[in-house]
Order: C-alpha cells, then sequence, then structure tokens
C-alpha cells in the first residue's frame, strides 16, 4: 500500500507554502525612515517620518515615534532629506528633445519618434523626480504607445496623460502627424471623438481664434460629454476671450507676447470664470521659467553641457542637438523672449490675482529646454523670481494637477492607499527649492528607479 501522507503533515506542509508564499510579500514593504515629509497637503512638514510603501501604494504614513518599521522592511535612510510627492510636469512634448529647429527636427525624426524619442525624454522625466506627466501634442498612436509602454513597466517613465495631436484651424505644413485641423463643428466632434475613442486623458486647443465660435463650441462641448478637459492656448487675447466663453478648463502660457499685461476684460472674465463655483478651478499652466533663463542661459549654457539631457538619446541625435546648440543667442524662436521676459512677471502677477489655480509645467523639449531639467526650473524661477511662497509652488506641481486630472484619490499626495510617487532630496526644498535639480530618491508606483 503506498504511504500516503498524513492529515497533520499536510496541514504542515500547507503552513511551510503559506510561510513560502508570505516572505515575499512581507520583503516588499519598502520604508521610508527619518525624513521630513512633505505630504502636498501644504501643513506643517513633518520631522522624522516613516512612509511605509507595500507593493505600489503606500501603506502608512507616521513618524518613528508613531509607526513601527515592520520587521524585515527595507529601509531607505531619509535623514537629512525632504520627503516629498513624486512632482508633475504638466506641459511636456516628449516627441521633442531641445533642438532649435522644428522643421528640420520634424522633418528628420518623425519616424524615431516613438520608439527613441519619447522613451528618452520620459526616462529623463522620470529621473529629474517627475512620476507623472501631461505630454500636449503628439501623433496620437506614439502617445498611446508610449503611455502604455510606461504603464506596463517595459520602459521607465512618469504616469503619461496624453493629448495626442493639437486641434487647430489648419496644421503648419510638415506637421499633420501631430497637428489636426478642423473644417466645421462637425469635422471638430468628430475628431474629438476619435481621440476620445482612442483613449486620450485631455483634448488640447491652439489658435483657437482661428477657429469659428461653432467649431470651438463642438470641440468643447464634444470633449466634456467624453468627460476630457479642454487645454488652450493663451497666446492671443482672442484666443484667451474665446477659450472662457466656450469653457475651456485650463490655459496655457503667460502669452500676449510683449503686451505689458492681460487686458482688463480678460482679467474680468476670468475673474468670472474662477467665481462659478460650480464649474471648478480655472486651471493655468504659465510655463514661464524660459524668460526669465534665457540672457543666463545664453551666457552661461551650462545646463547644455551638462550631459544629463543626452540620456537614452542615440549618439546621432545627440549630436544633431550639440552642433544645432552652439550659438545659444541666435536662435530666431528665441530673439523675442528679453521683451517678453519684462512683462511676465506683471502677467503672472495679474494672473495670481485673478482667482485661477496655478499649475506647474514648462513646455520641456522646446528649444534648449532640456526634460532632465525643465521641472525644477520652473519651481526656481516660481520661489525666487516671481515670489511664490516654496509650499505653494510644490502643491501646484503635486497636489493640483492631481485634482485637475481628478485622479488625487490616487495621486498627488503622500497618504495611506494612494500610490507610491514618492521623492527624496538631501536638504530642506523649502529653503532652497532649486535642491530639486538633483533628486536623490525616486519612487514611482512603489518601484525606486533611483
Ligand atoms: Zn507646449
Amino acid at each position: 500500500m503506498p504511504m500516503r501522507p498524513s492529515r497533520p503533515l499536510l496541514c504542515l506542509l500547507f503552513s511551510v507554502l503559506c510561510l513560502g508564499l508570505s516572505a515575499p510579500a512581507q520583503a516588499k514593504i519598502t520604508a521610508l525612515v527619518g525624513g521630513r515629509l512633505i505630504d502636498g497637503w501644504g501643513g506643517t512638514p513633518i520631522n522624522n517620518s516613516v512612509v511605509l510603501i507595500d507593493g505600489e501604494r503606500i501603506k502608512a504614513v507616521g513618524t518613528v515615534d508613531t509607526l513601527p518599521v515592520p520587521a524585515g522592511a527595507e529601509v531607505v535612510d531619509c535623514r537629512g532629506m525632504s520627503v516629498l510627492p513624486g512632482l508633475w510636469e504638466c506641459h511636456a512634448h516628449l516627441m521633442l528633445l531641445g533642438h532649435p529647429d522644428y522643421t528640420h527636427w520634424d522633418a528628420t525624426y518623425l519616424k524615431r519618434i516613438e520608439k527613441e524619442i519619447m522613451p528618452a525624454a520620459a526616462h529623463q522625466l522620470l529621473n529629474a523626480g517627475v512620476t507623472s506627466a501631461m505630454d500636449l501634442g503628439a501623433p496620437l498612436e506614439a502617445s498611446l504607445n508610449v503611455r502604455s509602454r510606461i504603464a506596463k513597466g517595459e520602459i521607465a517613465g512618469p504616469t503619461l496623460y496624453v493629448s495626442g495631436p493639437f486641434l487647430q484651424h489648419q496644421p503648419y505644413p510638415g506637421t499633420e502627424a501631430f497637428r489636426w485641423g478642423i473644417t466645421g463643428a462637425d469635422d471638430a466632434r468628430a475628431k474629438v471623438k476619435q481621440l476620445a475613442d482612442a483613449g486620450v486623458n485631455v483634448i488640447k486647443v491652439v489658435d483657437q481664434d482661428e477657429m469659428t465660435e461653432a467649431e470651438i463650441e463642438a470641440v468643447v462641448s464634444e470633449a466634456h460629454a467624453r468627460k476630457l478637459p479642454v487645454i488652450a492656448h493663451s497666446h492671443r487675447p482672442d484666443e484667451i476671450r474665446l477659450g472662457l466663453k466656450f469653457g475651456v478648463d485650463r490655459f496655457e502660457h503667460t502669452g500676449l507676447a510683449t503686451a505689458p499685461e492681460f487686458p482688463a476684460d480678460i482679467i474680468k472674465l476670468i475673474q468670472e470664470r474662477t467665481a462659478k463655483m460650480s464649474l471648478g478651478p480655472l486651471y493655468w499652466c504659465p510655463t514661464i521659467e524660459g524668460f526669465f533663463n534665457y540672457e543666463y542661459n545664453v551666457a552661461n549654457p551650462m545646463h547644455i553641457i551638462d550631459p544629463g539631457w543626452q540620456l537614452d538619446v542615440p549618439a546621432d541625435i545627440v549630436a544633431d542637438i550639440k552642433g544645432a546648440v552652439k550659438q545659444p543667442g541666435r536662435f530666431a524662436y528665441y530673439q523675442i523672449t528679453p521683451l517678453r521676459a519684462k512683462t511676465s512677471a506683471a502677467k503672472f502677477a495679474q494672473l495670481q490675482k485673478s482667482g485661477v489655480v496655478l499649475l506647474i509645467g514648462t513646455d520641456s523639449g522646446i528649444p534648449m529646454k532640456f526634460h532632465n531639467q525643465s521641472t525644477w526650473r520652473e519651481l526656481d524661477i516660481w520661489v525666487n523670481k516671481l515670489g511664490v511662497d516654496p509650499m505653494s509652488a510644490l502643491r501646484a506641481a503635486t497636489y493640483w494637477p492631481a485634482v485637475s486630472m481628478k485622479v488625487d484619490q490616487d495621486y498627488g499626495t503622500i497618504q495611506e492607499g494612494k500610490f507610491a510617487d514618492i521623492i527624496a532630496v538631501k536638504g530642506d526644498v523649502l529653503r532652497y527649492i532649486d535642491l530639486l535639480q538633483r533628486v536623490d530618491v525616486v519612487i514611482k508606483h512603489g518601484k525606486r528607479s533611483k
């Protein structure tokens, strides 16, 4: 008669198996211990903090006195560090890597955007502590595929929110892959539907002052019917007036070229919009850093010499960019910048007073604005040139973007249950915001990449 295992033996075997299975689960706990926690809610930072991460999510938040670190946890020593939510870059262009000539870039590299360029940009952003990014204007398939490959963990990068192609009156020649022209209200609805069905997160509209009112109305109402926010440029006064009239949710840039300030009627319209509580906040992403750093960048091209922007970028593209940025003071794109810089602070101040919720975004990827450094530079200018208090600046890069995308149940603050998107940096970022230029620890969805 073959020997049959006894019942107690089976129980023992079962227990051993269970222990065997539970042991790795236990080891998944990561504990960030001893840091000064800025949790994203804006309150007093918590000294000697403990953050426990279980898998992708935050399991508990406390202090070394109140929250024991479980035995076997992987401890990250954060003493002397600021610990804060992963940053959001609310206005990135992953299809660009800082090359100053768009015509050349599009003609030469469109085919390499999805497999080489966007992944490099994404990796650089993540390395800079950006765990969520909004990519506003790129070919549709490339946007969706890169977003999905990041989400699956196939390539490194922030959680992406994408618009796919810009919607506008007419694409500029050679840009049809990422700019869709609108011809009539029906076409506007059809294009928004196509984008929504494909799964974009937002609709991006530019040059809306060249569209008919019926077209703008169609874009916004169709987007809202599909629960997609509409993000629009604000370069010209009528872009803002029409955007507000038809219910755009967010504006980009401080616009209006060298105009000394936003006209009074526009400020009044913004105030009327922000007073409508039922519509939620009106968001504004000023992307303002470049104005203040342009002359410095030309005189001291340290950020070009820093090889951080070359991470994952193929050698031939690095060589092309290097060659093109040799004379950083000679780009047509930037010749008007010193004049715009003189009026930017006033317009920023007007926006601050108008009741909009300001977001950190940079136009990352445009000429000389590299993904490895764009976000901290924007924060630095807000704090050190525009007088924004550091906590508000950080919340414009953490809490508010998550709220604006209606994902604040999972993102934007460090608290129990949310995804563990956390960065840590040596020193006190509330005193020295530019410490964010060298983030020491980057954790996204519980996975440490730096
Ligand atoms: Zn942009």
